[in-house]
């Protein structure tokens, strides 16, 4: 963990944990706050993919399956947008920075997994109607 947090400390070029510490805070946020109305695909830059498969495994093994490995019977990497989810676990595990990145879909635009169009609008838990304690 101490070559880890050296390491990255180098990489961003900070000398000191106050040059970072609560940097973060501002972004925190309750989840019952989240917008439920955001949606993000994930994309693979065909021309940085090494194939390696790392996104394929982790999608397949522990989110929802929606990456391909085969495309005209040959390796191949691609996201379906059909079954993603956004949840950035692919984003993680490659090894490729920058290699797959995650689309914002704009309002208007079809969400293809769930046949819905994204809304302009703010929707989160303290409004749903699921919710046995609104705000
Ligand atoms: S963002 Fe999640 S669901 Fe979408 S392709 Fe990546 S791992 Fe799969
Ligand atoms: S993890 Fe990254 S480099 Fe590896 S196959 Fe997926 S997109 Fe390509």
């Amino acid at each position: 963990m101490k070559d880890g947090l050296s390491n990255y400390m180098d990489e961003m070029g900070f000398t000191s944990i106050e040059d970072f510490r609560g940097k973060a805070i501002p972004t925190v946020s309750d989840w019952r706050y989240l917008n439920l109305n955001h949606v993000s695909k994930a994309v693979i830059n065909q021309d940085s993919c090494i194939q390696c498969g790392r996104c394929h495994i982790a999608c397949e093994d522990t989110s929802h399956q929606a990456i391909i490995n085969i495309k005209d019977g040959k390796r191949h990497f691609e996201v379906r947008e059909d079954e993603c989810v956004g949840c950035n676990l692919c984003v993680v595990v490659c090894p490729v920075p920058e290699c797959i990145t995650l689309r914002d879909l704009q309002p208007g635009e079809l969400d293809q997994r769930t046949g819905k169009t994204v809304s302009a609008e703010h929707a989160d838990w303290t409004g749903h109607p699921n919710n046995p304690m609104p705000a």
